[in-house]
C-alpha cells in the first residue's frame, strides 16, 4: 500500500512546497504517514494548469470524454483492493464497507460516462428556431470531506469532467491519501492539467473558494464551512453546489413489520458509523409499538462487532477523528445529564481508537441536543409520538432539510405524510440510499443545488441560448 508523498499538478507528481501534515489511523490514533501540503503558489499553479487544459478539454467530443471516464473506471477496478485498504487506514471504516465504496464509486464513473447533455429546441416556426445548449463552466474546484472520501470525490469529479470542465481537488486533511493515489492511478487517462489535486488544511479550501481562476465550487461538508465558501465565492460570482449536513428524521407508523423495520432502521442510522449526511438521525416511533420496536433495534444493533476496520469480523469501525469523537462524547454526557436512557452503547470503548459502539437512547426531550443537532455518529435517539400533526411539525423543526422517511405497510399513506416533510429526498420503508440517476440535494440549510443524474450534470454547465433565423 502506498501513501503518496506528492501532489498532482499539470499531469505530474509534484513535491509539496509547504511541508507535510501527519495523518492518523483513527482505529489506533497512531500516525499513518505524513501527507504533502500545498503552498498557495501551488494552488495557483494547479488553477493555471486547469485553465490552460480547459481550452482543449472543452472542445473534446462527448464520446471522447465518455471513453476517458470508462478507462478511468477500468483503472480504478484494477486498483480496487489497494484503494479500499488506503480508505480503511485513513478513514477507519471496516474493509468490507471500503470495498463497497470503491466498487460503488467505480460503477458511478461508468454511469456518468453514459450521461448526455441535452440540446432543447424550445421554439421553432418557419422562420426561426431557438435552441438551448449547455456549455462547460471552466475550472471546477472540488472540496471533499472525510466520511465517504472516494465516493464523494467521484461524485464531484466525474460529472465535472463529463460536461467538459477541468478540476482542482482538495481532499480533507484527515483523509488525503485515497485522492493523491487515485490521481496517480488515473492521471494518464487525461491530458495534463485536466485534473489536479492540492492537499492541505482548510486554508487551501478557502484559497480555492476565493480564487478568481476558479468558476465553480462543489463542496460536501458542514453547514458552517458551506456558508464560509458561499461568502468567499462572491468575488467572481462562482457557481456553487453545496451538499451540507442533514438531520434526517424517520417516522414509524404502528402497522410496520417490526423485524423488517428494525433491520432497515439500524442499517440507515449506522451507515458508515452514522457519519453519512443522509443517515437516519432522529427516530419518531408511534407509542403503540415504541417498546417492542426498541427491543428489536437493540437486538440488531448489538450484532455489530466494534473494532479496527482491518480486523476480520469487525463490522463497526471508529469515528473518523478526535474532533468528532470529542463532540460525540459531549453529546453522550449531555444525554446522561438530562436523564436519557441508554438501551445499548452509551460509553466509548476503553483504550486507543475513536471507538463508540452503536448507541440507542430513549427518554430524551425532542428539543435536546441529540435530537436538534446533527450528531454525525453512532447515537440514535428514539422518540415516541401519538399525534401525526405534532410529529410532522417536529420533523420540520431543524435548520436542515436533507432527507426523511416514513415506515408503514400502507405505502400511499406513508407517501402522503412524507410529502409534507421539508427535505430534498424522501424514502418509504428505507432511508438514505442514493442512485446515480436520481437528483440528490438539500432544502433549507442542507445545501444548494443537486448532484447526480442529468440534473446533477447540468450543474456543471451554463446555458447558451441560440436564436437562429432560417435562410431561404
Ligand atoms: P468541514 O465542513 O469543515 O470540512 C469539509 C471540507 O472543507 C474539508 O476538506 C475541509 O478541509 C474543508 N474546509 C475547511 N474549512 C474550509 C474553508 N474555510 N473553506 C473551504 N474549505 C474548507 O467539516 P469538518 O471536518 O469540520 O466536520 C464537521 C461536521 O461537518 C461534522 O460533524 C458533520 O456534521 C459535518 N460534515 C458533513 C459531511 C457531509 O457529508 N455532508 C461530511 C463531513 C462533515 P480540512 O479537513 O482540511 O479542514
Amino acid at each position: 500500500m502506498k501513501f503518496c508523498k506528492t501532489l498532482y499538478i499539470n499531469g505530474t507528481s509534484v513535491a509539496p512546497a509547504n511541508g507535510t501534515l501527519d495523518v492518523l489511523n483513527p482505529a489506533t490514533e497512531k500516525v499513518l504517514a505524513s501527507a504533502p501540503v500545498a503552498s498557495s503558489d501551488q494552488v495557483d499553479q494547479a488553477v493555471a494548469a486547469a485553465r490552460s487544459a480547459f481550452l482543449q478539454w472543452r472542445d473534446t467530443s462527448d464520446e471522447e470524454r465518455s471513453q476517458a471516464l470508462l478507462r478511468i473506471a477500468d483503472r480504478m477496478e484494477t486498483h480496487a483492493d489497494e484503494l479500499a485498504r488506503i480508505i480503511v487506514h485513513e478513514q477507519g471504516k471496516p474493509l468490507m464497507i471500503a470495498q463497497r465504496e470503491v466498487a460503488g464509486a467505480t460503477a458511478w464513473v461508468r454511469y456518468t460516462a453514459g450521461l448526455k447533455l441535452p440540446v432543447d429546441v424550445v421554439f421553432e416556426d418557419d422562420s426561426k428556431r431557438i435552441e438551448v445548449h449547455r456549455k462547460p463552466l471552466g475550472v471546477v474546484g472540488s472540496i471533499t470531506p472525510w466520511n465517504w472520501p472516494l465516493m464523494i470525490l467521484i461524485w464531484h469529479l466525474m460529472p465535472a469532467l463529463k460536461a467538459g470542465n477541468t478540476v482542482v481537488c482538495k481532499p480533507s486533511e484527515y483523509t488525503p491519501f485515497h485522492a493523491l493515489r487515485l490521481f496517480e492511478i488515473i492521471g494518464e487517462e487525461l491530458p495534463a492539467g485536466v485534473i489536479n489535486v492540492v492537499n492541505g488544511r482548510g486554508d487551501i479550501g478557502q484559497a480555492m473558494s476565493e480564487h478568481e481562476g476558479i468558476d465553480k465550487i462543489v463542496f460536501t461538508g458542514s453547514i458552517a464551512t458551506g456558508k464560509r465558501i458561499m461568502g468567499a465565492a462572491a468575488g467572481n460570482l462562482k457557481r456553487l453546489t453545496l451538499e451540507l449536513g442533514g438531520n434526517d428524521a424517520a417516522v414509524v407508523l404502528p402497522d410496520v413489520d417490526l423485524e423488517q423495520a428494525a433491520e432497515g432502521i439500524i442499517a440507515a442510522a449506522y451507515k458508515n458509523m452514522g457519519q453519512t449526511c443522509a443517515a437516519l438521525k432522529r427516530l419518531y416511533v408511534h407509542e403503540d409499538i415504541h417498546d417492542a420496536l426498541c427491543e428489536k433495534l437493540v437486538a440488531v444493533a448489538q450484532r455489530h462487532v466494534v473494532g479496527d476496520g482491518m480486523e476480520p469480523g469487525v463490522t463497526f469501525g471508529p469515528v473518523q477523528n478526535s474532533m468528532q469523537y470529542t463532540y460525540l462524547c459531549g453529546l453522550l454526557d449531555d444525554i446522561r445529564e438530562q436523564g436519557g436512557t441508554f438501551l445499548c452503547g452509551g460509553e466509548p470503548l476503553p483504550g486507543k481508537g475513536y471507538l463508540i459502539p452503536p448507541t440507542i437512547v430513549t427518554n430524551v426531550d425532542p428539543h435536546s441536543r441529540i435530537v436538534q443537532e446533527e450528531q454525525f455518529g453512532p447515537i440514535l435517539p428514539v422518540i415516541p409520538f401519538n399525534d401525526l400533526e405534532e410529529v410532522v411539525t417536529l420533523v420540520n423543526e431543524p435548520q436542515e432539510g436533507l432527507g426523511g422517511s416514513v415506515w408503514s405497510a400502507d405505502v400511499e399513506r406513508a407517501q402522503a405524510i412524507s410529502s409534507r416533510f421539508e427535505c430534498g429526498s424522501t424514502w418509504i420503508n428505507f432511508h438514505g440510499e442514493v442512485h446515480p440517476s436520481a437528483p440528490f440535494g438539500g432544502c433549507k440549510q442542507s445545501g444548494l443545488g443537486v448532484e447526480f443524474g442529468q440534473e446533477g450534470l447540468m450543474e456543471y454547465t451554463s446555458v447558451q441560448t441560440r436564436h437562429i433565423l432560417k435562410q431561404g
